[in-house]
């Protein structure tokens, strides 16, 4: 899961590059120069499309958030034994064991995961195990 979505943020951020290349293809300006101009700092014409949720700032800001979110849920595998019972558990090493789980169950990918990847559940690479 954590590999299918980070793919899927790195071909977001390829869409990013893609539509510079074009932007300067078309304007004839500098592939650096529409990229400066397209990420200026607030306050340089830029606050108008940033207020409407547009904008390629905030583009990348969403996708490096994601990724951040993606990286902070790993899976992890621990086996344990108490009162001579042995446990067996996988799951998100962020999230905790929801509610119900049983030994040898995963709760892996964690429902935080499942929410991200839910934009990509028409992507062939997509499991249907992590609908949810
Ligand atoms: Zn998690």
């Amino acid at each position: 899961m954590s590999e299918f979505m980070l793919a899927r943020l790195d071909e977001a951020e390829a869409e990013f590059e893609r539509a510079l290349v074009v932007e300067a293809e078309c304007s004839g300006v500098p592939v650096d120069e529409v990229r400066e101009y397209w990420l200026r700092p607030k306050g340089q014409g830029r606050d108008e499309v940033e207020r409407a949720g547009t904008g390629w700032p905030r583009y990348l800001a969403d996708i490096e958030a994601k990724r951040r979110i993606v990286e902070l849920h790993t899976p992890f595998h621990v086996t344990t034994e108490n009162d001579g019972l042995n446990w067996d558990y996988q799951g998100c090493g962020e999230c905790s064991m929801p509610d119900g789980v049983e030994e040898g169950e995963t709760w892996w990918p964690c429902e935080t995961l499942r929410l991200l990847a839910l934009p990509y559940a028409d992507h062939p690479d997509f499991d249907e195990r992590w609908s949810l």
